[in-house]
C-alpha cells in the first residue's frame, strides 16, 4: 500500500518532457496552452487507485451577471481518477456564491485515500467514504463522483445512460443563458444564439427585466424560463412580474425570491401560472422535503449535489413527492456538463449549457444540434480529450 503525499510534477519550461513521465503521463495530452502550472498538478497513488487533479480557471465568453455578481472567469480543478490503466475524469467548479475555491477542493481531494477499497464496483461504500470526509464540498465531491462513474463506465464499455436505463433520444432540449445586461448586449447574444436552441434562460431580478424580456421579444418567439437568483424582494411584485412573463412566453421561474423566504415563495406557487423551481434552496437530497409544497419543482446541479449518485437520488425523491425536475450546471467544461446530461432524459428542463459559454473547453461530449442535446455514444460520459 503505498501512502505517498503529493508528488508534484515539477514541470518546468526547460523539463516539461521529464515532468509529464513523472507524473505517468495521464497529462501529458494537454496542449501547451492548457498545461497546468509547475507545481499545480498533484498525483497520488492509493492502493488501487491514482487521482490526478490541477486547477483549471475556466474563461467565459462574455462576462456573466446575475441579480447578486459579475464575472469574467470561474475557478475550477479537473479530476483523473485511475484503476487498471484505464482513466475516468471528472471536474470541480466553484462558482463564487456557493464559497468554494481552488484551495479547499484540492485539499478535500487530497485527503481521499482509497488504499481500502479493492473494487471500483463497490461503488456505494466508496461515495459513501468520500462522502464521510466533509459536511459540504458539494463541487470536490462531484469531481470525484463524475469521475468514479466516468471509470465505470468504461471498464464495463457502456455510456453511463444505457446503464442507468435512459434512452437518450429523450435527453431533449437545452436551454441558453442569457445574463443581465445591456439593451445591445442582450440584442447580440439573442441574436447569436436564437436559432441554434429551442428555449432560453433569461437571468432577471432587478430593475431591468421588463426591458430584456421586451428587447428578446423584438428578436425571437422562443420559449423562455427566466431564473430571479433570489432577486425579487416583495410578493405581491414578484407575483405580478411572474403574469407578465406568463404572458410574454415565459413557461417556468427559477429562485423568485430569497432561500429563506419560504412562505413568500410558497404563497407565489400556490398562485403562479408557471412551475417555480428552487435552485439556490437546493443542494442536496435532504433539503427537498421542507420545499415540498413550497415549490413546484428543484433544479439540480452535480456542484450542488455532490455528484450523480446524490442527484439520482433526488430525481428519484422529488417525482415520489409529485416535484418537477430540472437539471442544471455552472460554469463548466463538457466534463461535468456531459455527467449531468446522461440524466437529461429523466427531467422537465434541462439547462445545461456551462460549456458553451466559456472559450477554453477541454473536451468534447455531448453537444447540441438543432436546440437538442445529443449524448455521446462512448464508454462513461463518453467524452473526447481535445
Ligand atoms: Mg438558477
Amino acid at each position: 500500500m503505498d501512502r505517498r503525499d503529493f508528488i508534484k510534477a515539477g514541470l518546468t519550461a526547460a523539463g516539461t518532457v521529464a515532468g509529464a513521465a513523472l507524473v505517468g503521463g495521464g497529462i501529458m495530452a494537454l496542449s501547451g496552452a492548457r498545461k497546468p502550472k509547475p507545481a499545480e498538478l498533484r498525483e497520488f497513488t492509493r492502493g488501487k487507485f491514482k487521482l490526478r487533479f490541477y486547477p483549471y480557471e475556466l474563461q467565459l465568453a462574455h462576462s456573466f451577471t446575475v441579480s447578486s455578481y459579475s464575472r469574467t472567469t470561474t475557478p475550477g480543478v479537473q479530476l483523473e481518477l485511475e484503476y487498471g490503466g484505464v482513466t475516468g475524469y471528472g471536474e470541480a467548479s466553484m462558482p463564487q456564491y456557493l464559497g468554494h475555491s481552488v484551495g479547499s477542493v484540492c485539499d478535500f481531494l487530497s485527503r481521499i485515500d482509497l488504499s481500502a477499497f479493492n473494487d471500483p464496483f463497490c461503488s456505494e461504500d466508496i461515495l459513501d467514504y468520500v462522502d464521510s470526509l466533509s459536511e459540504g464540498d458539494g463541487p470536490a465531491k462531484a469531481a470525484f463522483d463524475i469521475a468514479l462513474h466516468d471509470l465505470l463506465g468504461k471498464l464495463v464499455g457502456q455510456p453511463l445512460y444505457r446503464l442507468w436505463g435512459y434512452n437518450p433520444s429523450k435527453a431533449g432540449a437545452t436551454s441558453f443563458t442569457i445574463g443581465i445586461d445591456t439593451p445591445q448586449v442582450v440584442r447580440e447574444k439573442t441574436l447569436e444564439c436564437a436559432d441554434r436552441f429551442r428555449i432560453l434562460k433569461i437571468k432577471v431580478g432587478l430593475d431591468s427585466d421588463e426591458q430584456m424580456i421586451r428587447t428578446i421579444r423584438e428578436i425571437t418567439d422562443l420559449p423562455l424560463v427566466v431564473d430571479a437568483n433570489q432577486g425579487w424582494k416583495d410578493r405581491y411584485k414578484a407575483l405580478d412580474e411572474i403574469f407578465w412573463l406568463h404572458e410574454q412566453g415565459v413557461q417556468m421561474v427559477e429562485q423568485p425570491m430569497a432561500v429563506d423566504a419560504l412562505d413568500d415563495i410558497a404563497w407565489i406557487s400556490e398562485r403562479s401560472p408557471v412551475p417555480i423551481f428552487a435552485d439556490e434552496a437546493c443542494q442536496v437530497l435532504r433539503d427537498i422535503p421542507r420545499l415540498k409544497g413550497a415549490y413546484h419543482g428543484v433544479n439540480i446541479k452535480l456542484m450542488k449535489s455532490g455528484g450523480l449518485r446524490e442527484a439520482r437520488r433526488m430525481i428519484s425523491y422529488a417525482r415520489a413527492e409529485g416535484m418537477k425536475v430540472m437539471l442544471g450546471c455552472m460554469t463548466e467544461t463538457s466534463c461535468a456538463c456531459t455527467a449531468v446530461a446522461q440524466l437529461s432524459p429523466a427531467a422537465d428542463f434541462c439547462d445545461i449549457d456551462g460549456n458553451l459559454l466559456i472559450t477554453n473547453d477541454l473536451f468534447e461530449g455531448m453537444v447540441v444540434r438543432d436546440g437538442l442535446m445529443v449524448l455521446p455514444e462512448g464508454a462513461g460520459l463518453g467524452l473526447r480529450k481535445l
